[in-house]
């Protein structure tokens, strides 16, 4: 998007989903209509698109697509989308629900639900997390996913994460051992790069409609009940943990560990 989008101004907002809005529709497509756009940058789940009437933010929640199309090619799946000064069009849809919303250029820090993520995970470093989890008892799994802690993972990719650190999803953080902190930035970032790195997963799209080659084969333990572990050969459970489920080698991730 960065690559793609910097230099193009939005001439026509058509929004079909309103609730997707943080405004109501008429101030949404007054804000950015005319609006050129300066720089694409990511944070977490959020897309920020930077424009010089303002902030567009996305966030596609548990996924969709965002197409940039020829105008008379809509894909018929879209909430909103936008017409540019050259003909070109930016679709974007949500499988199930997710945010476009607007921030005035000096207003950014007040709204609420990007102000608060925490660092972004793919950056995070062993200081980061130290600082962090410092007092805190939440089960790791659980501060993984949570977005103002770490900015960035999802269900997709935090059981692998785990079992890359060798972490039970039900420990606490207060047990963690200085070499579980290290292990978990490395896990971290050998969690998400894989996927980065082959342009996503096999169900997404980039920009132009092309598939993802992160696959079923990438993956560790997640969503793999029953078959070997990498690492040892046990069989990897399904367990729930909370109201989720997890997925992992009861061999290489123990949950009650020497103090
Ligand atoms: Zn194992």
């Amino acid at each position: 998007m960065k690559t793609a989008l910097i230099g193009k101004t939005i001439r026509q907002i058509e929004i079909l989903q309103p609730k997707s809005l943080n405004v109501p529709e008429e101030i949404f497509i007054k804000s950015l209509t005319g609006a050129a756009i300066r720089d694409v940058t990511s944070h977490g789940k959020w897309i920020f698109v930077e424009t010089d009437k303002g902030w567009l933010l996305l966030n596609l929640g548990m996924g969709g697509e965002i197409l940039l199309t020829a105008c008379d090619n809509l894909p018929e799946k879209r909430r909103l989308s936008f017409r540019f000064d050259d003909d070109t069009c930016l679709a974007v849809n949500f499988w199930w629900f997710g945010y476009v919303h607007f921030a005035q250029s000096d207003k950014l820090h007040e709204h609420k639900m990007t102000a608060k993520l925490g660092p972004q995970a793919i950056d995070i470093t062993a200081d980061d997390i130290r600082q962090i989890i410092a007092g805190r008892r939440a089960r790791v799994k659980s501060f993984l996913l949570d977005q103002s802690s770490i900015a960035g993972i999802g269900n997709a990719y935090v059981h692998d994460i785990l079992f890359l650190s060798r972490l039970h999803p039900l420990r606490t953080l207060n047990t963690l051992s200085e070499m579980d902190v290290e292990n978990l930035v490395e896990a971290i970032h050998a969690g998400l790069q894989p996927s980065i790195d082959k342009g996503g997963a096999f169900y997404e799209v980039n920009l132009y409609g092309e598939k993802g080659g992160f696959t079923m084969e990438d993956i560790l333990v997640g969503y793999k009940e029953g078959q070997p572990c990498p690492q040892c050969l046990t069989k990897i459970t399904k367990i729930k943990t909370g109201s989720t489920s997890s997925f992992i080698c009861p061999r290489c991730q123990p949950l009650d560990v020497e103090p």
